[in-house]
Protein backbone atom coordinates (compact mmCIF):
# COMPACT_ATOMS: atom_id res chain seq x y z
CA UNK A 1 0.00 0.00 0.00
CA UNK A 2 1.35 3.70 -1.08
CA UNK A 3 2.02 5.40 2.05
CA UNK A 4 -0.57 8.10 3.23
CA UNK A 5 1.62 11.53 2.38
CA UNK A 6 1.19 14.05 5.08
CA UNK A 7 -0.84 16.76 4.78
CA UNK A 8 0.36 19.79 6.42
CA UNK A 9 4.38 20.87 5.96
CA UNK A 10 6.45 19.01 9.01
CA UNK A 11 8.99 21.14 10.89
CA UNK A 12 11.97 19.40 12.09
CA UNK A 13 13.85 21.32 14.65
CA UNK A 14 16.61 20.49 16.62
CA UNK A 15 15.80 19.46 20.47
CA UNK A 16 18.02 20.31 22.71
CA UNK A 17 17.67 20.15 26.81
CA UNK A 18 14.35 19.21 26.49
CA UNK A 19 13.50 22.06 23.80
CA UNK A 20 12.08 22.01 20.13
CA UNK A 21 14.25 25.13 18.71
CA UNK A 22 15.16 26.23 14.86
CA UNK A 23 18.65 25.58 14.16
CA UNK A 24 20.25 28.60 13.32
CA UNK A 25 22.43 27.61 10.07
CA UNK A 26 19.27 27.58 8.12
CA UNK A 27 16.48 25.32 6.52
CA UNK A 28 16.30 22.70 4.09
CA UNK A 29 13.37 21.40 2.12
CA UNK A 30 12.75 17.56 2.54
CA UNK A 31 11.22 16.38 -0.37
CA UNK A 32 9.00 12.68 -0.53
CA UNK A 33 10.39 10.20 -2.84
CA UNK A 34 6.67 9.56 -3.95
CA UNK A 35 5.83 12.48 -5.15
CA UNK A 36 8.93 15.01 -5.54
CA UNK A 37 6.96 17.61 -3.27
CA UNK A 38 8.34 18.57 -0.23
CA UNK A 39 6.51 17.58 3.07
CA UNK A 40 8.37 19.39 5.54
CA UNK A 41 11.77 20.76 6.37
CA UNK A 42 14.86 20.55 8.94
CA UNK A 43 16.72 23.10 10.84
CA UNK A 44 20.45 22.19 11.02
CA UNK A 45 21.97 23.85 14.74
CA UNK A 46 25.23 25.75 14.42
CA UNK A 47 28.18 25.78 16.79
CA UNK A 48 26.93 27.35 20.10
CA UNK A 49 23.77 24.95 19.79
CA UNK A 50 25.70 22.40 19.39
CA UNK A 51 27.60 23.15 22.85
CA UNK A 52 24.96 24.00 24.47
CA UNK A 53 23.04 20.46 23.61
CA UNK A 54 26.00 18.50 24.71
CA UNK A 55 26.43 20.71 27.90
CA UNK A 56 22.64 19.55 28.59
CA UNK A 57 22.72 15.86 27.99
CA UNK A 58 26.04 15.86 29.61
CA UNK A 59 24.65 17.20 33.11
CA UNK A 60 21.33 15.26 32.63
CA UNK A 61 23.14 11.84 32.34
CA UNK A 62 25.14 12.27 35.37
CA UNK A 63 21.52 11.99 37.22
CA UNK A 64 20.49 9.20 35.01
CA UNK A 65 23.21 7.05 35.87
CA UNK A 66 21.84 7.04 39.21
CA UNK A 67 18.29 6.04 38.26
CA UNK A 68 18.25 2.11 39.20
CA UNK A 69 17.46 0.40 35.37
CA UNK A 70 14.22 -0.94 36.64
CA UNK A 71 12.97 2.68 36.87
CA UNK A 72 14.17 3.52 33.27
CA UNK A 73 12.90 0.55 32.04
CA UNK A 74 9.73 2.28 33.28
CA UNK A 75 9.36 5.11 30.69
CA UNK A 76 10.82 2.97 27.69
CA UNK A 77 7.76 0.79 28.79
CA UNK A 78 5.42 4.19 28.15
CA UNK A 79 7.98 4.59 25.06
CA UNK A 80 6.58 1.66 23.49
CA UNK A 81 2.81 1.75 24.41
CA UNK A 82 3.16 5.19 22.58
CA UNK A 83 5.08 4.20 20.00
CA UNK A 84 2.24 0.87 18.98
CA UNK A 85 -0.60 3.37 19.81
CA UNK A 86 0.50 5.43 16.84
CA UNK A 87 2.11 3.08 14.98
CA UNK A 88 0.06 3.79 11.60
CA UNK A 89 0.66 7.42 11.90
CA UNK A 90 4.51 6.78 12.37
CA UNK A 91 4.75 4.27 9.63
CA UNK A 92 3.15 6.38 7.35
CA UNK A 93 5.55 9.46 7.56
CA UNK A 94 8.41 6.75 7.66
CA UNK A 95 7.12 5.66 4.35
CA UNK A 96 6.44 9.20 3.00
CA UNK A 97 10.03 10.55 3.54
CA UNK A 98 11.87 7.38 3.03
CA UNK A 99 10.18 6.14 0.03
CA UNK A 100 9.20 2.87 1.55
CA UNK A 101 5.35 1.37 1.01
CA UNK A 102 3.41 1.63 3.83
CA UNK A 103 3.59 -2.39 4.99
CA UNK A 104 7.48 -1.76 5.35
CA UNK A 105 7.42 1.34 7.04
CA UNK A 106 5.29 -1.20 9.71
CA UNK A 107 7.78 -3.85 9.73
CA UNK A 108 10.40 -1.11 10.36
CA UNK A 109 9.17 0.47 13.05
CA UNK A 110 8.00 -3.33 15.07
CA UNK A 111 11.61 -4.23 14.28
CA UNK A 112 12.60 -1.69 16.36
CA UNK A 113 9.87 -2.19 18.83
CA UNK A 114 11.09 -5.41 19.17
CA UNK A 115 14.73 -4.16 20.11
CA UNK A 116 12.90 -2.28 22.39
CA UNK A 117 11.45 -4.90 23.61
CA UNK A 118 14.78 -6.44 24.42
CA UNK A 119 16.28 -3.58 25.77
CA UNK A 120 13.38 -3.85 28.33
CA UNK A 121 14.34 -7.30 29.25
CA UNK A 122 17.48 -6.00 30.37
CA UNK A 123 16.22 -5.16 33.97
CA UNK A 124 15.54 -8.62 34.70
CA UNK A 125 19.01 -9.86 34.04
CA UNK A 126 21.67 -10.43 36.49
CA UNK A 127 24.25 -8.70 34.81
CA UNK A 128 26.70 -8.59 37.70
CA UNK A 129 28.09 -11.66 38.34
CA UNK A 130 29.57 -12.19 41.71
CA UNK A 131 32.01 -15.01 42.95
CA UNK A 132 34.01 -15.50 46.45
CA UNK A 133 37.22 -15.77 44.22
CA UNK A 134 39.36 -16.40 47.74
CA UNK A 135 38.63 -17.14 51.32
CA UNK A 136 36.96 -13.25 52.50
CA UNK A 137 37.69 -12.19 48.94
CA UNK A 138 35.05 -11.79 46.32
CA UNK A 139 34.93 -10.68 42.58
CA UNK A 140 32.16 -8.50 40.95
CA UNK A 141 31.04 -6.95 37.69
CA UNK A 142 29.55 -3.51 37.63
CA UNK A 143 27.80 -2.33 34.42
CA UNK A 144 28.17 1.46 34.00
CA UNK A 145 27.08 4.03 31.25
CA UNK A 146 29.57 5.12 29.04
CA UNK A 147 27.88 8.77 29.30
CA UNK A 148 26.80 10.71 26.08
CA UNK A 149 26.88 8.92 23.14
CA UNK A 150 26.51 9.94 19.68
CA UNK A 151 24.11 7.86 16.74
CA UNK A 152 24.39 8.57 13.15
CA UNK A 153 21.69 7.03 11.34
CA UNK A 154 20.48 6.21 7.45
CA UNK A 155 17.70 7.50 5.22
CA UNK A 156 16.25 4.18 4.37
CA UNK A 157 15.95 2.82 8.05
CA UNK A 158 14.58 6.19 9.44
CA UNK A 159 12.80 4.61 12.88
CA UNK A 160 14.20 0.81 13.08
CA UNK A 161 17.88 1.37 12.36
CA UNK A 162 17.59 4.44 15.45
CA UNK A 163 15.61 1.71 17.35
CA UNK A 164 18.50 -0.38 16.93
CA UNK A 165 20.29 2.01 19.32
CA UNK A 166 17.69 4.55 21.47
CA UNK A 167 16.19 1.65 24.12
CA UNK A 168 19.31 -0.40 24.56
CA UNK A 169 21.76 2.68 25.11
CA UNK A 170 19.31 4.65 27.33
CA UNK A 171 18.12 1.61 29.33
CA UNK A 172 21.97 0.93 30.42
CA UNK A 173 21.97 4.93 31.11
CA UNK A 174 23.23 7.03 28.73
CA UNK A 175 22.50 10.31 27.57
CA UNK A 176 21.38 10.11 23.79
CA UNK A 177 22.84 12.58 20.97
CA UNK A 178 20.83 11.62 17.49
CA UNK A 179 22.25 13.04 14.54
CA UNK A 180 19.36 11.54 11.62
CA UNK A 181 19.92 11.47 8.22
CA UNK A 182 19.57 14.41 6.23
CA UNK A 183 17.19 12.93 3.80
CA UNK A 184 15.06 11.53 6.54
CA UNK A 185 14.77 13.92 9.60
CA UNK A 186 11.09 13.90 10.07
CA UNK A 187 10.76 10.73 11.81
CA UNK A 188 13.12 11.85 14.41
CA UNK A 189 11.52 14.47 15.51
CA UNK A 190 8.18 11.94 15.68
CA UNK A 191 10.40 9.88 17.58
CA UNK A 192 11.92 12.16 20.17
CA UNK A 193 8.17 13.69 20.36
CA UNK A 194 6.96 10.12 21.65
CA UNK A 195 10.05 10.36 24.13
CA UNK A 196 9.18 13.01 25.64
CA UNK A 197 5.60 11.79 26.19
CA UNK A 198 7.03 9.23 27.79
CA UNK A 199 8.28 11.00 30.17
CA UNK A 200 11.78 10.92 29.50
CA UNK A 201 13.67 13.88 31.18
CA UNK A 202 15.05 16.92 29.94
CA UNK A 203 18.57 16.16 28.07
CA UNK A 204 19.07 12.62 27.59
CA UNK A 205 17.27 12.64 24.26
CA UNK A 206 18.78 15.06 21.94
CA UNK A 207 17.66 15.68 18.14
CA UNK A 208 20.48 17.59 15.68
CA UNK A 209 19.69 17.23 12.23
CA UNK A 210 22.57 18.09 10.02
CA UNK A 211 25.44 16.75 7.79
CA UNK A 212 29.05 16.07 7.51
CA UNK A 213 29.60 19.62 9.52
CA UNK A 214 27.71 18.73 12.27
CA UNK A 215 28.76 15.14 12.32
CA UNK A 216 32.38 16.86 12.92
CA UNK A 217 31.78 18.53 15.48
CA UNK A 218 29.89 16.13 17.42
CA UNK A 219 33.05 13.11 16.80
CA UNK A 220 35.22 16.07 18.25
CA UNK A 221 33.49 17.12 21.31
CA UNK A 222 35.17 15.86 24.11
CA UNK A 223 31.74 15.25 26.08
CA UNK A 224 30.83 12.60 23.51
CA UNK A 225 32.34 9.23 24.65
CA UNK A 226 30.93 6.35 22.27
CA UNK A 227 30.06 6.86 18.53
CA UNK A 228 27.53 4.28 16.91
CA UNK A 229 27.08 5.34 12.92
CA UNK A 230 25.04 2.94 10.27
CA UNK A 231 25.66 4.10 6.98
CA UNK A 232 27.94 3.65 3.56
CA UNK A 233 31.17 1.46 3.67
CA UNK A 234 32.55 4.76 2.48
CA UNK A 235 31.20 7.13 5.52
CA UNK A 236 31.71 4.22 7.75
CA UNK A 237 35.26 4.26 7.13
CA UNK A 238 35.86 7.85 7.77
CA UNK A 239 33.92 7.76 11.19
CA UNK A 240 35.79 5.04 12.23
CA UNK A 241 39.00 6.59 11.62
CA UNK A 242 38.45 9.86 13.11
CA UNK A 243 36.50 8.41 15.89
CA UNK A 244 39.23 5.99 17.06
CA UNK A 245 42.23 8.85 15.96
CA UNK A 246 40.74 10.56 19.08
CA UNK A 247 40.80 7.62 21.36
CA UNK A 248 36.84 7.02 21.11
CA UNK A 249 34.92 3.86 21.23
CA UNK A 250 33.12 3.78 17.54
CA UNK A 251 30.74 0.97 15.87
CA UNK A 252 30.27 1.98 12.45
CA UNK A 253 28.41 -0.20 9.96
CA UNK A 254 28.45 0.00 6.41
CA UNK A 255 27.27 -0.85 3.41
CA UNK A 256 26.63 -4.26 1.34
CA UNK A 257 26.14 -6.08 -1.54
CA UNK A 258 24.90 -10.01 -0.52
CA UNK A 259 24.63 -13.02 -2.23
CA UNK A 260 22.11 -15.48 -2.50
CA UNK A 261 22.83 -19.04 -3.43
CA UNK A 262 20.91 -21.01 -5.67
CA UNK A 263 20.85 -24.67 -5.54
CA UNK A 264 18.87 -26.92 -8.20
CA UNK A 265 17.52 -28.98 -5.20
CA UNK A 266 15.77 -25.99 -3.65
CA UNK A 267 12.20 -25.64 -3.06
CA UNK A 268 10.61 -23.47 -6.12
CA UNK A 269 8.57 -21.63 -4.03
CA UNK A 270 10.72 -20.96 -0.90
CA UNK A 271 13.31 -19.59 -3.82
CA UNK A 272 10.72 -17.79 -6.17
CA UNK A 273 9.36 -15.33 -3.06
CA UNK A 274 12.27 -15.02 -1.05
CA UNK A 275 14.80 -14.16 -3.40
CA UNK A 276 12.50 -11.82 -5.10
CA UNK A 277 10.92 -10.37 -2.07
CA UNK A 278 14.78 -10.24 -0.88
CA UNK A 279 15.96 -7.85 -3.57
CA UNK A 280 12.43 -5.76 -4.60
CA UNK A 281 11.57 -5.06 -0.74
CA UNK A 282 12.38 -1.37 0.17
CA UNK A 283 12.95 -1.08 -3.67
CA UNK A 284 16.33 -2.47 -3.22
CA UNK A 285 17.35 0.05 -0.40
CA UNK A 286 18.53 -2.20 2.88
CA UNK A 287 22.08 -3.16 3.49
CA UNK A 288 20.33 -6.87 3.62
CA UNK A 289 18.84 -7.06 0.35
CA UNK A 290 20.25 -10.05 -1.98
CA UNK A 291 21.63 -8.41 -4.64
CA UNK A 292 24.01 -11.00 -6.23
CA UNK A 293 22.09 -14.56 -6.95
CA UNK A 294 24.93 -17.47 -7.86
CA UNK A 295 22.74 -19.84 -9.68
CA UNK A 296 24.57 -22.99 -9.25
CA UNK A 297 23.91 -25.43 -12.49
CA UNK A 298 20.26 -25.47 -14.00
CA UNK A 299 17.94 -23.27 -11.89
CA UNK A 300 16.10 -21.61 -14.91
CA UNK A 301 12.72 -23.01 -13.58
CA UNK A 302 13.93 -21.03 -10.21
CA UNK A 303 14.99 -18.16 -12.01
CA UNK A 304 11.45 -17.71 -13.97
CA UNK A 305 9.39 -17.62 -10.74
CA UNK A 306 11.68 -15.07 -9.50
CA UNK A 307 11.22 -12.93 -12.35
CA UNK A 308 7.48 -13.94 -12.50
CA UNK A 309 6.73 -12.48 -8.91
CA UNK A 310 9.33 -9.58 -9.60
CA UNK A 311 7.07 -8.62 -12.28
CA UNK A 312 3.79 -8.33 -10.93
CA UNK A 313 4.59 -5.47 -8.18
CA UNK A 314 3.05 -1.95 -8.64
CA UNK A 315 4.73 0.76 -8.05
CA UNK A 316 3.94 2.84 -5.43
CA UNK A 317 1.71 0.20 -4.11
CA UNK A 318 3.74 -3.10 -3.68
CA UNK A 319 7.39 -1.52 -4.56
CA UNK A 320 8.68 1.86 -3.11
CA UNK A 321 10.61 4.79 -4.44
CA UNK A 322 13.64 5.46 -4.90
CA UNK A 323 15.49 8.66 -2.07
CA UNK A 324 16.21 10.80 -4.96
CA UNK A 325 16.43 11.71 -8.71
CA UNK A 326 20.16 11.58 -8.85
CA UNK A 327 19.87 7.82 -7.45
CA UNK A 328 17.28 6.62 -9.70
CA UNK A 329 19.78 8.58 -13.06
CA UNK A 330 22.66 6.48 -11.16
CA UNK A 331 20.93 3.51 -11.56
CA UNK A 332 19.87 3.24 -14.90
CA UNK A 333 23.30 4.29 -15.90
CA UNK A 334 24.64 1.42 -13.65
CA UNK A 335 21.99 -0.89 -15.87
CA UNK A 336 24.05 0.42 -19.12
CA UNK A 337 26.99 -0.27 -17.85
CA UNK A 338 26.34 -3.86 -17.07
CA UNK A 339 24.79 -4.28 -20.31
CA UNK A 340 27.81 -3.10 -22.13
CA UNK A 341 30.09 -5.24 -19.93
CA UNK A 342 27.78 -8.40 -21.27
CA UNK A 343 24.72 -8.91 -19.03
CA UNK A 344 21.69 -9.83 -20.82
CA UNK A 345 18.85 -7.95 -18.66
CA UNK A 346 16.40 -10.17 -17.84
CA UNK A 347 13.64 -7.97 -16.72
CA UNK A 348 14.09 -4.28 -17.01
CA UNK A 349 12.63 -1.41 -14.63
CA UNK A 350 14.04 1.35 -16.78
CA UNK A 351 10.61 2.20 -18.17
CA UNK A 352 8.21 1.25 -15.61
CA UNK A 353 5.88 3.63 -14.67
CA UNK A 354 3.52 4.66 -11.74
CA UNK A 355 0.06 5.85 -10.89
CA UNK A 356 -0.12 9.82 -12.65
CA UNK A 357 -0.36 11.21 -9.70
CA UNK A 358 3.18 9.53 -8.14
CA UNK A 359 5.10 10.80 -12.03
CA UNK A 360 6.79 13.42 -9.90
CA UNK A 361 8.38 10.79 -7.80
CA UNK A 362 11.56 8.57 -8.01
CA UNK A 363 10.91 5.48 -9.75
CA UNK A 364 12.47 2.79 -11.56
CA UNK A 365 10.84 -1.27 -11.09
CA UNK A 366 12.57 -4.41 -10.57
CA UNK A 367 15.43 -5.44 -12.96
CA UNK A 368 17.27 -9.23 -13.53
CA UNK A 369 20.33 -8.85 -15.29
CA UNK A 370 21.70 -12.22 -16.58
CA UNK A 371 25.16 -13.76 -16.94
CA UNK A 372 27.07 -10.59 -15.16
CA UNK A 373 30.61 -11.54 -14.37
CA UNK A 374 32.70 -12.06 -11.12
CA UNK A 375 34.49 -8.75 -10.54
CA UNK A 376 32.55 -6.70 -12.63
CA UNK A 377 30.80 -3.29 -11.17
CA UNK A 378 27.65 -5.76 -11.02
CA UNK A 379 28.69 -7.71 -8.85
CA UNK A 380 30.54 -5.82 -6.68
CA UNK A 381 29.41 -2.71 -6.13
CA UNK A 382 26.66 -2.02 -3.99
CA UNK A 383 23.82 0.24 -6.50
CA UNK A 384 20.87 0.24 -3.16
CA UNK A 385 18.07 -0.45 -5.85
CA UNK A 386 16.03 -3.09 -6.85
CA UNK A 387 18.14 -4.91 -9.57
CA UNK A 388 19.54 -8.41 -8.91
CA UNK A 389 22.73 -9.73 -10.48
CA UNK A 390 22.94 -13.49 -11.69
CA UNK A 391 26.39 -14.99 -11.86
CA UNK A 392 26.36 -18.68 -13.71
CA UNK A 393 27.78 -21.17 -11.26
CA UNK A 394 28.83 -24.48 -12.16
CA UNK A 395 29.02 -26.08 -8.62
CA UNK A 396 28.92 -24.92 -5.00
CA UNK A 397 32.49 -24.53 -4.63
CA UNK A 398 32.71 -21.93 -7.25
CA UNK A 399 29.78 -19.89 -5.50
CA UNK A 400 31.29 -19.62 -2.36
CA UNK A 401 34.82 -18.81 -4.17
CA UNK A 402 32.97 -15.94 -5.67
CA UNK A 403 31.02 -15.00 -2.67
CA UNK A 404 33.82 -14.82 -0.94
CA UNK A 405 35.98 -12.45 -3.31
CA UNK A 406 32.89 -9.22 -2.01
CA UNK A 407 34.48 -6.73 0.20
CA UNK A 408 31.25 -6.60 2.22
CA UNK A 409 30.05 -9.11 4.53
CA UNK A 410 26.99 -8.24 5.89
CA UNK A 411 24.77 -11.32 4.79
CA UNK A 412 24.38 -14.57 2.62
CA UNK A 413 21.71 -17.08 2.14
CA UNK A 414 21.52 -20.68 0.23
CA UNK A 415 18.32 -22.27 -0.89
CA UNK A 416 18.41 -25.67 -1.22
CA UNK A 417 16.82 -28.61 0.41
CA UNK A 418 20.30 -30.60 1.52
CA UNK A 419 21.44 -29.75 5.22
CA UNK A 420 24.41 -30.69 4.58
CA UNK A 421 25.33 -28.27 1.53
CA UNK A 422 23.39 -25.50 3.37
CA UNK A 423 25.55 -26.35 6.42
CA UNK A 424 28.56 -25.96 4.44
CA UNK A 425 27.02 -22.83 2.99
CA UNK A 426 27.07 -21.53 6.98
CA UNK A 427 30.47 -22.77 7.44
CA UNK A 428 32.03 -21.02 4.41
CA UNK A 429 30.33 -18.14 3.63
CA UNK A 430 32.30 -14.70 4.76
CA UNK A 431 29.23 -12.70 6.07
CA UNK A 432 28.12 -11.95 9.38
CA UNK A 433 24.92 -13.10 8.80
CA UNK A 434 23.45 -16.42 7.25
CA UNK A 435 20.35 -17.58 5.83
CA UNK A 436 19.57 -20.77 4.95
CA UNK A 437 15.98 -20.91 3.01
CA UNK A 438 15.62 -17.13 3.89
CA UNK A 439 16.76 -14.26 1.67
CA UNK A 440 16.46 -11.67 4.19
CA UNK A 441 18.80 -13.02 7.55
CA UNK A 442 18.15 -10.36 10.11
CA UNK A 443 18.43 -12.22 12.92
CA UNK A 444 15.62 -11.34 15.18
CA UNK A 445 16.08 -10.20 18.86
CA UNK A 446 17.39 -11.66 21.16
CA UNK A 447 20.52 -12.39 18.56
CA UNK A 448 22.36 -10.00 17.55
CA UNK A 449 22.67 -7.85 14.12
CA UNK A 450 25.50 -7.20 12.59
CA UNK A 451 28.42 -7.84 9.48
CA UNK A 452 31.80 -8.41 9.43
CA UNK A 453 34.63 -7.37 7.01
CA UNK A 454 34.07 -3.56 5.13
CA UNK A 455 30.25 -3.94 6.13
CA UNK A 456 31.45 -3.24 10.51
CA UNK A 457 34.09 -1.07 11.49
CA UNK A 458 34.98 -1.74 14.86
CA UNK A 459 33.71 -5.34 17.22
CA UNK A 460 30.39 -6.53 18.97
CA UNK A 461 27.37 -6.24 16.60
CA UNK A 462 24.83 -3.24 17.21
CA UNK A 463 21.74 -4.62 18.80
CA UNK A 464 21.78 -7.62 21.32
CA UNK A 465 23.40 -9.40 23.81
CA UNK A 466 27.03 -8.83 21.70
CA UNK A 467 25.62 -4.64 21.83
CA UNK A 468 25.80 -4.43 25.54
CA UNK A 469 29.67 -3.90 25.93
CA UNK A 470 29.37 -1.01 23.63
CA UNK A 471 26.79 0.80 25.32
CA UNK A 472 28.54 0.69 28.59
CA UNK A 473 31.62 -0.26 30.96
CA UNK A 474 32.33 -3.26 32.56
CA UNK A 475 33.55 -2.37 35.88
CA UNK A 476 35.44 -5.09 38.16
CA UNK A 477 35.60 -4.65 41.69
CA UNK A 478 37.44 -7.03 44.03
CA UNK A 479 36.42 -6.49 48.13
CA UNK A 480 37.49 -7.67 51.40
CA UNK A 481 36.99 -6.61 54.95
CA UNK A 482 38.72 -8.78 56.95
CA UNK A 483 42.46 -10.34 57.17
CA UNK A 484 42.11 -13.93 57.17
CA UNK A 485 43.78 -15.86 59.44
CA UNK A 486 45.03 -18.39 56.69
CA UNK A 487 45.51 -15.80 53.95
CA UNK A 488 47.12 -16.80 50.82
CA UNK A 489 48.32 -15.03 47.64
CA UNK A 490 45.27 -13.22 47.25
CA UNK A 491 43.59 -12.94 50.74
P1 LIG B 1 25.27 7.68 4.07
O1 LIG B 1 26.55 7.05 4.44
O2 LIG B 1 25.23 8.59 2.91
O3 LIG B 1 24.70 8.54 5.31
C1 LIG B 1 24.60 7.99 6.60
C2 LIG B 1 24.67 9.11 7.62
O4 LIG B 1 25.92 9.77 7.52
C3 LIG B 1 23.61 10.18 7.43
O5 LIG B 1 23.18 10.62 8.70
C4 LIG B 1 24.34 11.28 6.68
O6 LIG B 1 23.78 12.55 6.92
C5 LIG B 1 25.75 11.16 7.26
N1 LIG B 1 26.81 11.57 6.32
C6 LIG B 1 26.77 11.49 4.96
N2 LIG B 1 27.95 11.91 4.45
C7 LIG B 1 28.73 12.26 5.48
C8 LIG B 1 30.05 12.76 5.60
N3 LIG B 1 30.80 13.02 4.53
N4 LIG B 1 30.56 12.99 6.83
C9 LIG B 1 29.82 12.75 7.93
N5 LIG B 1 28.55 12.28 7.89
C10 LIG B 1 28.00 12.03 6.69
O7 LIG B 1 24.21 6.49 3.91
P2 LIG B 1 22.70 6.58 3.40
O8 LIG B 1 22.68 6.85 1.95
O9 LIG B 1 21.91 7.45 4.30
O10 LIG B 1 22.21 5.07 3.68
C11 LIG B 1 22.42 4.02 2.79
C12 LIG B 1 23.66 3.24 3.16
O11 LIG B 1 23.56 2.75 4.49
C13 LIG B 1 23.84 1.99 2.29
O12 LIG B 1 25.20 1.86 1.98
C14 LIG B 1 23.37 0.86 3.19
O13 LIG B 1 23.91 -0.40 2.88
C15 LIG B 1 23.85 1.35 4.51
N6 LIG B 1 23.13 0.72 5.61
C16 LIG B 1 23.79 -0.22 6.33
C17 LIG B 1 23.14 -0.88 7.35
C18 LIG B 1 23.85 -1.94 8.14
O14 LIG B 1 23.28 -2.40 9.11
N7 LIG B 1 25.05 -2.34 7.78
C19 LIG B 1 21.80 -0.58 7.64
C20 LIG B 1 21.15 0.39 6.89
C21 LIG B 1 21.83 1.04 5.87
Amino acid sequence: MRAKIPESSIQANCLIAGEWVKGNKGETKVPSPYTGNAIGSFTEPDSSQIEQALLAANSAQKDWAKVPIKERSKILHDFRAILLRDLDEISHLKASESGKTFEEGKAGLMKGIEVLEYALSLQNLDLNGKLEVSRGVTCEYRRDPVGVVLNITPFNFPAMVPLWTIPIALALGNAYVWKPSDKTPLTSFRIAKALQEAGLPKGLMTVLPGGADTVNALIDHPIIKAIGFVGSTKVARMIYERGTRLGKRVLALGGAKNHVILLPDANPDLAGTGISDSFTGCAGQRCMAASVLLAVGNVDAHIEKIKARASSLKLGEDLGAIISPGQVEFLRGAIERAEHDGAKVLLDGRNATPAAELSGGNWIGPTILDQVKPGSEAHTVEWFGPVLSIIRCKDLSEALRIQATSPYGNACSVFTSNGALADRVVREAQAGMIGVNVGVPVPREPFSFGGINASKFGHGDITGVHSLDFWSDVKKITTKWEKQADSNWMS
